[in-house]
């Protein structure tokens, strides 16, 4: 019997506590799956016409990895909430990046104290870099330099959604829910639950958003690997220039602009491969990835394999969907979180993401628990379409190269080194807002304008990279985001008007005055 020989990722990533390479094949066995189009469409969720009777819960939220972040806040407004998870409620061990305004919704919610804030806070480093192969360098303060630890996060939340009265079924993984008039009845386990409204927080993968979405092939793609290690000699978050935002050193490879995140992190260093890629059959590999990453990081980050300690290999398949954020399938049935495509295509940043929404979302289920608006019409607004995020499809088109494309081995570089020139040029308030996910109309119409004069043939490349049909969304997408814009600076600028309308007609108007704000970006805090 011959003996296969095992690969370099395969040697590394067998050695690392809690064997990932496991974890790794399950991953890619998943993004073959998706890949060869061979995912079936679940059947989660059914309707009836039946009526459920009284209902022992007033939110069931199925995911409890940040569902215990909107269970605890609507736990402590008073709100029945039953927390399923099919595993125990556990961070995982590395750190969430996030800048630190954005953290600060769970102190302003009174999730936290600022001291328990503070303990989950793991650590932090300044200024980060964001550089592309033979073009642009340059440094920001304060964007995604906070690691948060998600062990210590969600250890503080579960308590105080305990404490709230909510309760917790671990072990308990979510098997069906029958939507009836009058509320949902829920099979999870063993266990048979009534609910008026369920929230569905079970991540990318989530059979219910599968089903919502009819089984459709993901638009664009996020593979990402990488590790944490301590060896590297440079790790110093007190020492200036320790930590890469978006780097990239290679051109095009493989059909592929890499780009690397590097920084310090609580047990050594962190570092990430990650690239935009179509779901195309001829896509390669998680584990080819990680195999070019283990190639490339020596040159990276001057540093020889044979010199580090792996801690922990990290890695995902983030699917992303042009129909986002989600709409309702179905009556009292919503997606928060990674199921809902809340986060813009271009970043990783899902628990940013939702901190983000957070105060809109624990308001708007609030209202909407409180006036019985759960319909499908009604929770839509909540997930409604939001321009700022639509617009970020053509930039991530842009950095992705099709299997067939043949463009020159820099393009992808010259094209963001253009852009970034321009917004470094422009300011901070151009560039920490891009870099954390949002788009404002201002700063692109004139990053647009400022780019197209100063690099025209760059410019010029990038729309047959694109393609007609996408650019044509994408003008859509932007008088969008202008409409949203000006409509929001009308209702800030106009006087209070005080209105006598139903506590129903208040409910719309009051997700319609968050979707235009929080759609054109207006939300962003300086
Ligand atoms: C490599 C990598 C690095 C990342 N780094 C960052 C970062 O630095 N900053 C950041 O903001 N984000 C980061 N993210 C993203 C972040 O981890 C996710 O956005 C976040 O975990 C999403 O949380 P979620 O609860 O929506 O989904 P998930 O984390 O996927 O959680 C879903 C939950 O649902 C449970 N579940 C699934 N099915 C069922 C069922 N049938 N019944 C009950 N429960 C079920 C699961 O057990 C799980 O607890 C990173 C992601 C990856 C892959």
């Amino acid at each position: 019997m011959g003996v296969t020989e095992q690969g370099l990722t395969e040697q590394i990533l067998s050695q690392i506590p809690g064997n990932p390479w496991a974890g790794l094949q399950r991953a890619d066995g998943l993004w073959t799956a998706i890949r060869e189009g061979q995912r079936t469409i679940p059947s989660m969720v059914e309707t009836r016409a039946t009526a459920m009777g009284e209902p022992d819960w007033d939110v069931v939220i199925a995911g409890a990895t940040l569902g215990v972040v909107i269970g605890t806040a609507l736990a402590q407004r008073g709100w029945r909430v039953a927390l399923l998870e099919r595993g125990e409620l556990r961070g995982r061990e590395q750190e969430w990046n996030i800048s630190r305004k954005e953290l600060k919704v769970l102190v302003r919610l009174g999730l936290l104290t600022e001291d328990e804030l503070e303990g989950a806070i793991a650590s932090q480093y300044n200024p980060a870099r964001v550089a592309f192969h033979q073009g642009v360098e340059l440094w920001v303060e304060d964007v995604l330099n906070i690691g948060v630890d998600p062990v210590e996060l969600l250890d503080q939340l579960k308590g105080k959604f305990l404490i709230a009265g909510g309760q917790l079924l671990e072990h308990t993984p979510l098997k069906q829910a029958i939507v009836h008039q009058d509320g949902i009845t829920i099979q999870a386990g063993e266990k048979s639950l009534k609910t008026r409204l369920l929230l569905d927080m079970m991540g990318h993968f989530s059979p219910i958003a599968a089903q919502a979405r009819n089984g459709a092939q993901p638009d664009g793609i996020c593979l990402v690997v990488g590790t944490c290690a301590d060896g590297f000699e440079q790790n110093n978050p007190d020492a200036n220039r320790s930590g890469d935002l978006m780097a990239s050193f290679t051109p095009i490879r493989d059909q592929c602009q890499y780009f690397w995140e590097a920084f310090p992190a609580r047990d050594g260093r962190t570092t990430y491969l990650f690239t935009y890629i179509d779901a195309d059959s001829g896509r390669q590999s998680l584990e080819a990835l990680f195999d070019d990453y283990f190639d490339l990081l020596p040159e990276y980050q001057g540093v020889e394999l044979g010199q580090l300690n792996f801690k922990r290999a990290l890695f995902g398949v983030l699917p992303c969907y042009r129909k986002s954020p989600l709409k309702p399938g179905w009556d009292r049935i919503l997606q928060v979180g990674d199921s809902s495509g809340t986060q813009s295509p271009l970043s990783f940043g899902g628990f940013g993401a939702l901190l983000r929404h957070l105060q809109r979302l624990v308001d708007g289920l609030d209202e909407a628990l409180t006036v019985d608006c759960l319909d499908r019409k009604a929770l839509g607004l909540i997930n409604g379409y939001q321009p700022t995020i639509a617009v970020t499809w053509l930039f991530q088109r842009a950095m992705r190269v099709g299997l067939e494309q043949k463009l020159s081995p820099n393009q992808v570089n010259e094209m963001l080194s253009a852009v970034f020139r321009v917004m470094e040029a422009s300011g901070e308030k151009t560039l920490k807002p891009f870099l954390q996910d949002v788009v404002q109309f201002p700063a692109l119409a004139s990053t647009m304008l400022k780019t197209g004069l100063a690099s025209p043939l760059t410019v010029a490349k990038v729309l047959p990279q694109v393609g007609l049909p996408a650019l044509l969304r994408w003008t859509g997408h932007y008088a969008g985001l202008g409409g949203y814009s000006l409509l929001n600076a009308l209702r800030q600028g106009g006087a209070p008007v005080e209105l006598k309308l139903s506590p129903q007609t208040m409910f719309y108007l009051h997700r319609w005055q968050e979707l235009l704000e929080y759609g054109a970006g207006m939300d962003y805090e300086d």
